[in-house]
């Protein structure tokens, strides 16, 4: 249903036009996913550039993860052309870095700070507090929620943090926490430097407003002032972040702190098929939107006998999907499919509950020789490129990276003129990797402007020609057409602690929440599959399935018995 708008927005329907086109004052869009909230966001902007005489360097957006501000920056770009360049796309970690490099002196750092590594911190607090590394981690998780919620703790806990904060401090560096919390301080404490923000960014808009924190918010109405036009963007049901201190309460707080809002909801979902949308609206209370698509294909269960030949069914199912063997040497070519075209790698993507499932992965995509990519939702530290730099840069994958490190400096070489947030991004990510003990040198350097800021066209590339394994967290806000979510067992999704750490209510509502998440992302196909048993906490276990697979109608998932490698080498599965 067109908006029967023209120009920008007619790109969108009735309600995501009302909700762009709100462009003075505070604005809340409520709406299930899929329902064109970034849809909506992204075109708001283009609207405010071209049709409201707005310069594109007065509009910020903001959002989580460097992947969500990757896809903000390519749909603007599609939006916007050259102009999207000047819009300034953050993720919260990035705007405060940004805002602390501009102003170290005034927030009590040197001018040369840097992001210290967990490992840093870890045993900074360890050889202090004489306290063993274990201790020290749970210290160091125990410091970082106080700092995103604005809780006291216990009195180790504080304790830890006040060392940690003198240290830091000593020592000229800072977490990622502090990259918010004293970016907000500042802004808090120094009237001038917060009014200086407010003018220079008047149009605000946050996406995947449901998981920010108690900081993430302080910043926001803080850049915001009482004059902003902030407009906050999400989705209760998907507020998977309540263990990192994040409250979907913030919407019923946004109301308090802005009494003028208006509040505005999306009720279409237009990303999955109707079978898709059904069976994920069991997972939560009201679903808030229906489906435009057409019902589509069955969700399709698999259960396996164990973790290899579960990933041996992926892999299986993905080259029958992607079709015949021209398709899938053309595929490994690189370079993906036109538009308009086939499936390629890049249309799929595996989510699991935990990094430690991606191991049966990689080992069968290598022997099928599927090229993928392993997104980690760390900024830094948890790079899967490193260690293979460390070790030298053998093997093919060495030389993939090696590549892809070459074209991403080149990328970075050119943000460098478009976009002084990206390059402050970037010069913090290079702090941090140049002071972690083991790396030094240019290779290094390249690869933090790698993975700082491949850009758009580097991210495209990327996806391209690779599906992607990633964590359901690192799911969110991205879509693809083909999902397979693994590891339905219970114990994984649901994820349990252990029987020593009692389940509570909320954490279960999350790990609900999360499942919710995990199959929207799917456009046309999902597989939910499962091992019988895997190797688990140490030990080979059978865990029983997850009992959100019996959640799901009937009449709207099968169970797809063969094994991968028998479908493979007998006939092409007919599923699509
Ligand atoms: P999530 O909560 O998962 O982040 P979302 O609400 O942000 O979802 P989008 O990613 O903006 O949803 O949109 C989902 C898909 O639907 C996108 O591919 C988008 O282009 C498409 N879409 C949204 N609105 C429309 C529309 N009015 N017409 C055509 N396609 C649309
Ligand atoms: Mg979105």
């Amino acid at each position: 249903q067109p908006s029967g708008r023209s120009g920008i927005l007619a790109g969108l329907d009735p309600d995501q036009a009302r909700a762009a086109e709100a462009v003075d004052g505070s604005l809340m869009v409520i709406a299930g996913p899929g329902s064109g909230k970034t849809r909506m966001l992204t075109h708001r902007i283009a609207h405010l550039v071209l049709e409201c005489g707005v310069p594109a360097g007065s509009c910020i957006a903001v959002t989580f993860t460097r992947k969500a501000t990757e896809e903000l920056r390519t749909r603007l770009a599609g939006l916007l052309g050259e102009q999207a360049e000047a819009v300034a796309v953050h993720s919260f970690h990035s705007l405060g870095l940004a805002i602390l490099h501009a102003h170290a002196g005034r927030a009590g750092l040197g001018a040369d700070f840097r992001i210290a590594s967990e490992a840093e911190r870890k045993a900074a607090l360890a050889e202090t507090l004489g306290v063993s590394d274990t201790r020290a981690a749970r210290l160091i998780k125990a410091v970082s929620v106080l700092k995103r919620s604005g809780a006291k703790g216990t009195n180790e806990e504080a304790e830890a943090r006040a060392v940690l904060d003198r240290i830091g401090r000593a020592q000229g560096w800072v977490d990622f926490d502090d990259l918010i919390l004293l970016s907000a301080d500042l802004l808090e404490e120094d009237a001038a430097i917060a009014a200086a923000w407010q003018a220079r960014f008047p149009h605000i808009v946050a996406d995947e407003f449901q998981d920010v924190d108690e900081q993430q918010y302080r910043l926001l109405r803080l850049m915001n002032g009482d004059s902003g036009n902030l407009c906050v963007i999400g989705d209760p049901d998907q507020a998977i972040y309540g263990f990192r201190g994040a409250d979907a309460a913030c919407f019923a707080r946004f109301g308090r702190d802005f009494p003028a809002a208006k509040t505005l909801r999306l009720s279409r979902n237009y990303r999955s098929t109707g079978i898709i949308v059904k069976a994920a609206s069991g997972f939560i209370e009201a679903p808030s939107s229906g489906p435009t698509r057409p019902m589509g294909e069955p969700i399709v269960a698999h259960a396996a006998a164990n973790e290899a030949a579960e990933a041996e069914f992926v892999a299986g199912a993905i080259e029958s999907l992607l079709g015949g063997h021209d398709l899938l040497a053309a595929n490994r070519k690189g370079g993906g499919m036109p538009t308009g075209r086939p499936l390629g790698f890049a249309d799929c993507a595996v989510l699991y509950r935990t990094d430690a499932q991606a191991g049966a992965l990689r080992t069968a995509f290598d022997r099928a020789g599927i090229p993928f990519m392993k997104s980690s939702p760390a900024p830094i530290a948890g790079h899967p490129g490193v260690t293979a730099i460390l070790d030298g840069l053998d093997g093919v994958e060495g030389q993939e990276l090696a590549a892809r490190i070459g074209q991403a400096a080149e990328d970075a070489r050119r943000a460098r003129k478009a976009d002084a947030a990206a390059l402050a991004e970037a010069r913090g990510w290079l702090i941090a990797l140049a002071n972690s003990d083991q790396v030094t040198g240019d290779p290094l350097l390249r690869l933090g402007e790698a993975t700082a800021l491949s850009t758009e066209a580097d991210f495209r590339d990327a996806r391209a020609a690779r599906v992607t394994l990633m964590t359901m967290h690192a799911a969110k806000g991205l879509e693809f057409p083909v999902v397979f979510v693994v590891g339905m067992e219970d114990g994984i999704v649901p994820f349990s602690w252990g029987a020593e750490t009692p389940q509570e209510e909320a954490t279960q509502a999350e790990e609900r929440r999360l499942f919710y998440v995990a199959m929207t992302r799917a456009k046309d196909r999902l597989f939910l599959t499962r091992a019988k048993e895997r190797f688990w906490h140490g030990a080979v276990r059978a865990l029983p399935p997850s009992p959100f697979l019996g959640q799901i109608a009937g009449d709207l998932i099968v169970s797809e018995s063969a094994s991968g490698r028998k479908s493979r080498q007998t006939q092409q599965l007919n599923l699509f």
